[in-house]
């Protein structure tokens, strides 16, 4: 009988779900994640939208071999462990999402932090085909990271190296530096982040938004760029959607790194799959 499997990507505003045949997306749901409701409410949704995915006429007489998730949160992708989360709602941490989901579904479950996945896809299918040094980030309502080095997505002790939405940034912002939803002041996702764009745009207007995001962006880069020199940074999430602010990102990128020779040929790109990077690599 031939096979199938679901990818779910998890992010603190939607969930999409795909199913995925020969790596390569046949079908996508998408729903709000809703993620403020609490712990019950959310893992409530998730086994729905998973219900939904194999009641689709697309699988009918199809066996489900397994189910990717990318949860954009910090994940012990050993344990299969939802570690904590930092833009849902408070008591959704420390979860055994795998164990839930293979209990409930009878099949192999892989988990993992969305951009790790994102950064895999976009190695694998994407547009960091041929590169083994690899940044992926993405920008949505906060900020995650993904390292590939030499060819090898860096874990660190707790699987999230590449938290890159909290390292603090003395960037631009124009008015009192709100509170990033780690509870921190000058965090990078909280001067540089979709949501923070929509901030700064509301408060001047979009030119003005573009302005200061993509300036905060660029030390962002500069600074992973000086730690680990990467062939090519992927920039993915909703904000990188509008063409104008990725120019704005080079531009001030390159304004940055003049003073350093070695990070001259670093490629910055958007990303060529967008959300399939994650759910494609939610399978890797
Ligand atoms: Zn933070």
């Amino acid at each position: 009988m031939p096979y199938y499997s679901l990818a779910l990507d998890i992010g603190a505003t939607k969930t999409v779900g795909a199913i995925v045949i020969n790596n390569k997306i046949i079908k996508l749901i998408k729903k709000p994640t809703a993620s403020s409701t609490g712990r019950f409410k959310i893992l409530k949704n998730i086994e729905q939208m998973i219900k939904d995915l194999i009641a689709q006429k697309e699988v009918a007489g199809l066996k489900l071999k397994e189910i990717g998730v990318g949860l954009a949160g910090q994940i012990n992708q050993k344990d299969g462990l939802v570690i904590s989360t930092t833009n849902f709602s408070s008591d959704f941490k420390n979860i055994k999402l795998t164990k839930i989901l293979t209990d409930k579904f009878k099949v192999p479950v892989k988990l993992n932090n969305d951009v790790k996945c994102f950064t895999l896809g976009e190695a694998r299918f994407g547009i960091g085909r041929g590169y083994q040094n690899i940044i992926g980030l993405t920008f949505g309502t906060g900020i995650g990271g993904g390292i590939m080095i030499n060819n090898q997505i860096l874990t660190g002790k707790n699987n999230t190296a590449g938290e890159f939405g909290h390292m603090k940034i003395s960037g631009h912002w124009l008015g009192p530096v709100h509170v990033c939803g780690c509870g921190e002041k000058f965090c990078f996702e909280s001067v540089a982040s979709a949501k923070a764009w929509l901030k700064l745009a509301k408060k001047f207007n979009e030119n003005k938004a573009n302005e200061i995001v993509a300036h905060n962006i660029a030390i962002g880069l500069q600074n992973l760029c000086q730690i680990l020199n990467p062939e090519i940074i992927i920039l993915g999430g909703r904000l990188i959607k509008q063409e104008k602010i990725l120019v704005k990102i080079k531009k001030e990128f390159l304004n940055q790194t003049k003073h350093y020779p070695w990070l001259k040929n670093t490629k910055i790109v958007a990303t060529k799959l967008g959300s399939e990077a994650i759910l494609l690599g939610s399978l890797i």
